[in-house]
């Protein structure tokens, strides 16, 4: 009798997981070679689908698709929608047929399913899917080491840390995160072959990703990504049933019987899975009332019917090459995946598009869970062959005094990175300063996302304009962001690591650049208001100041032009909607307080020379020049 024999000091085996939207997969390397391991259903690709039974058990894959048509409301599809979300974010997804829960205390904002009896948060459904396949994994290999799980480029750092925790609750040791294009790039071995900038167009069941990596010596750079979050196969499937529908019997608009429609749905994607194969098929479907149809549809029709989708796709496309200033010949390769790249006219399509046939040859379904493993045993063996960069989908910035944004890590920064920003006090004895995370592209901190808020400390009294506060934005391998402040001349610290309750998805960041883009004037003058009304107060607080010290250094008329220039200032903060406006209010107050301020920094000097505090002197001359950027007061109390 043969018996297998295990070394019991046989390493761990590093595994990739490719945990998507429609399905979920693990790989290893065998000999070499990325291999795809087989799941709980037999096969290699897991439906991402979960069910929560009512006696507590979990159902994962084909057997809880089962679930999806008899108890719609615990039967999870699309998790990855929804993880690292807030349930505002999805209020209005298509897809929520769920029952989503109020938030709770403390776990701020994020979506839960609510079943009644009890309610996981998307995180848990993801787990629930992760631990399915790491079981599946332990059964082949006996120990599983660590696990690189990708992630869509575009995930923001709440959707990135949630894939993380999702990970660490399915008892796995994520290694890393690595985006899917760049997983795509690895599996075809791109880093061993050339330098150059291919395109990775990812179109799955529902969502639709384009990406422009550059390769160089080895090391990966993503240059931009874009796509369309509701853009998919299941938007095919939509289409023919449709049509099914119509000639089964039924009016072209709802309300029809949910049966019927989730009959002709599934009739449609056995269509067009068809239809890559074969130009023209017949299939037999119930028609209203009764009796049978033979329903026909060519590839033809089919290719007609989608045209508007693939529209869409090429837009996408556009936009990113745009993003990534690469132009169409640039391109040294573009690559396909996701399973409705199989659909024929999509890779004609991405020929026409691009003018070069795409790369195929390595399975479009499984290319980017060998990415993942190829990356999870170089990790594990230390390698440093291949150096893995992104970039930032969205600048990171804080928010500054007047509701502007200092802009610290722009778009398309290549990750991990770092930057860092000085600050000063607006107010004399600040002792506190609060600091607001924000992420986008517009000019003011209100129109973009927040990230987080934070505040530093006990910075002992000083004039305004003194204290030299230092933020440090740094961006990890997995793009977590963590925010540390410093105040220079105390050393005075405080960081957090960002954690926010809530991300984006790629629509939004999409929404977020055009509307940077469609507002950029209007931005720009609103930007420009905030800007001044700040240095406004900040001169008619200096000049109040004055006058209570050193009005006596006027004459009558200097004097009375002074007020009557700061009380039109005032008015001007206070009511004024351009910039114009207030600026020049600003050089009225300039222009009367101009000789006066000679004299009193003479005064300033002769005290300064009879003893006066030095500080108090450099605190005159700060505050006489100006500062360029100032955060929000924030007293301790
Ligand atoms: P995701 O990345 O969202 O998990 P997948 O890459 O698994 O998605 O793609 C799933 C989609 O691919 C489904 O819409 C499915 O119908 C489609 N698909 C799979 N095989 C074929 C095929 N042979 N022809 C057309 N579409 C296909
Ligand atoms: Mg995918």
């Amino acid at each position: 009798m043969l018996l297998d024999i295990f070394d019991p000091k046989a390493p761990p085996k590093a595994i990739g997981i490719d945990l998507g939207t429609t399905h979920s997969i693990v790989a290893h390397i065998v000999d070499d070679k990325p291999t795809a391991m087989i799941n709980c259903d037999g096969t290699a690709l897991l439906p991402s689908v979960v069910h929560f039974g009512r006696q507590g058990e979990i159902v994962v894959g084909q057997s809880a698709k089962s679930y999806l048509t008899r108890e719609p409301q615990r039967t999870i599809q699309s998790a990855k929608r929804f993880v690292g979300r807030s349930t505002a974010d999805v209020e209005n997804d298509a897809l929520s047929v769920y029952q989503l829960a109020s938030a709770e205390e403390g776990t701020a904002k994020e979506v839960r399913f609510d079943f009644g009896d009890r309610s996981v948060s998307a995180v848990e459904v993801s787990a629930e899917i992760l631990k399915s396949l790491k079981q599946s994994a332990s059964d082949q290999l006996m120990s599983v080491g660590g696990a690189v799980i990708t992630v869509p480029a575009y995930f923001d750092d709440a959707q990135r840390q949630a894939t993380r925790d999702a990970g660490r609750l399915a008892g796995l040791d994520v290694i890393r995160l690595l985006n899917e294009p760049t997983a795509a790039a690895l599996a075809y071995g791109l880093a061993h072959k050339q330098n150059g900038t291919f395109v990775v167009y990812d179109l799955g069941g529902g969502t639709f990703d384009v990406t422009v990596l550059l390769l160089d010596d080895g090391v990966f750079q993503v240059k931009s990504t874009g796509g369309d979050s509701a853009l998919g196969g299941d938007d095919m499937d939509r289409l023919i049933a449709e049509d099914m529908l119509v000639q089964m019997g039924f009016a072209p608009h709802p309300p029809r019987p949910p049966e019927i429609v989730s009959l002709a749905l599934v009739a449609a994607r056995a269509a067009k899975h068809a239809l890559s194969e074969a130009p023209q098929l017949v299939v037999e479907l119930p028609k209203k009332g009764g009796g049978q149809l033979e329903y026909s549809v060519s590839r033809e029709q089919f290719d007609g019917w989608i045209a508007p989708l693939l529209a869409r796709a090429k837009k996408a496309c556009r936009r990113a090459l745009r993003d990534a200033e690469t132009d169409i010949a640039d391109i040294d390769g573009v690559i396909l995946v996701g399973g409705s790249t199989r659909v024929l006219k999509v890779r004609s399509h991405v020929a026409e598009i691009f003018g070069t046939e795409p790369l195929s040859g390595v399975d479009p379904d499984l290319v980017v869970a060998y990415g993942a493993a190829i990356q999870a045993e170089m990790l594990s063996q230390a390698s440093d062959e291949v150096l893995l960069l992104d970039v930032l989908p969205l600048s990171l910035g804080i928010e500054t005094m007047g509701g502007g944004i200092d802009k610290i890590l722009p778009r398309n920064t290549s990750i991990p990175c770092g930057a860092k920003s000085q600050f000063t006090t607006y107010a004399d004895n600040q002792t506190g300063f609060e600091i607001h995370v924000v992420q986008g592209e517009r000019e003011l901190a209100e129109d973009c996302r927040s990230l987080a808020k934070f505040s530093l400390q006990g910075i002992p009294p000083m004039p305004a304009g003194m204290a030299r506060l230092e933020v440090e934005f740094h961006v990890d391998q997995d793009s977590l962001l963590s925010v540390s402040a410093k105040e220079v001349t105390t050393g005075t610290e405080q960081s957090v690591e960002v954690r926010p309750s809530y991300g984006l998805d790629d629509e939004q960041v999409e929404e977020m650049l055009l509307a940077a883009f469609d507002h950029g004037e209007d931005d720009f003058e609103r930007r420009r208001l905030a800007d001044a009304r700040v240095e406004a107060s900040r001169i008619l607080l200096a000049t109040q100041k004055a006058l209570e010290a050193d009005a006596d250094l006027l004459d009558e008329s200097e004097g009375a032009k002074v007020e009557a220039a700061v009380i039109a200032l005032d008015e001007a903060i206070q009511s004024s909607q351009k910039a114009s406006t207030v600026q020049f209010a600003i050089d009225e107050v300039d222009a009367v307080t101009h000789e006066w301020a000679g004299r009193r920094m003479n005064r300033a000097v002769q005290s300064a020379i009879g003893g006066t505090r030095v500080g108090e002197l450099e605190a005159t001359v700060s505050q006489a020049r100006g500062v360029e950027a100032h955060l929000k007061d924030h007293r301790g109390e």
